[in-house]
């Protein structure tokens, strides 16, 4: 009797700590994985403008080595994703790779704390871009110049945080009019891009002169249409409806995404998508 008790006793002993040592590893796994989560600088906190010098240091010195993969490495994250709650789901890029293999729509986007190093676009301008391809633009600038075309900056960069602001404010509005939440979120993410998805967050697109469909009828458009792709730019939203369901975007005529000389130069030729250039379009 005695035995069989002792028996039970030193079983169930056994079994708690089994299961002890079950719970701390798997506590240990989580705290791992969050940990990882946030070195890819995924923090949820939107603070752009604190961002370390060390991360904008690291930009300005990268020599552009790509790795075979920019995306599909990254965690396929996310429940932690603020918006996962309407059904986005976008993976989390590593912003620190050559320009051309940057891809951000609402499947990539940028860290939640990504500033990129600024420089004015035009000098003078008060409207800013990636340091590193502001240089592109004024030299763009110049040349069009010259035939008395002038390709003002009307919006470079714009911040996570801003971008952040404008989509709650949207689905502020729309839950005001009636809608969930869930719902107001979708709506938003069909007019404004959901943060960290534009390309203006990355200081890597220009929208030139207006925000206007009618831009697609002036001299501007045109010279652009003829010469963006020499210094590096490209339209990113084409008006092609097969283009735009690649995309995800409608024609955008005044929008323009650099990704360096090269790769403007096939994607204008070819006549395609950024998701097709780098291989990564659904349809
Ligand atoms: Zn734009």
């Amino acid at each position: 009797m005695n035995k069989k008790f002792t028996s039970r006793v030193i079983k169930a002993i056994f079994l708690e700590c089994v299961m002890l040592i079950v719970t701390i590893t798997a506590i240990g796994g989580a705290v791992i994985a969050h940990n990882e989560f946030k070195s890819t600088a995924y923090t949820g906190t939107k603070t752009e403008n604190e961002v370390t010098s060390t991360k904008s240091d690291k930009i300005e010195n990268t020599t552009f080595t790509i790795p075979a993969s920019t995306t599909t490495t990254q965690p396929t994250v996310n429940e932690d994703y603020e918006y996962a709650y309407a059904g986005f789901n976008p993976q989390i890029i590593d912003p620190n790779v050559n320009i051309s293999k940057i891809l951000l729509n609402t499947d990539y986007i940028l860290p939640d704390n990504y500033k990129p190093v600024l420089a004015e676009a035009v000098e003078g301008s008060d409207v800013e871009l990636d340091a590193r391809v502001a240089p592109y633009y004024q030299a763009m600038y110049d040349a069009a110049a010259k035939e008395e075309i002038l390709l003002t900056p009307y919006s470079g960069y714009r911040s996570l945080e801003r971008q952040k602001t404008n989509f709650e404010a949207r689905i502020s509005q729309y839950m005001d009019e009636g809608m969930d939440k869930k719902e107001a979120t979708i709506e938003a993410a069909k007019v404004i891009m959901l943060p960290g998805s534009s390309e203006h967050n990355a200081g890597l697109a220009m929208d030139i002169c207006s925000v206007s469909d009618s831009f697609e009828n002036t001299k501007e458009f045109e010279w652009l249409s003829e010469n963006a792709y020499k210094y590096g730019f490209i339209l990113r939203y084409p008006k092609d409806e097969a283009k735009q369901k690649i995309t995800g975007v409608v024609y955008e005529p005044w929008h323009y995404r650099f990704v360096g000389v090269e790769a403007a130069k096939e994607i204008t030729q070819r006549g395609i998508t950024l998701e097709e250039y780098l291989g990564k379009a659904k349809v």
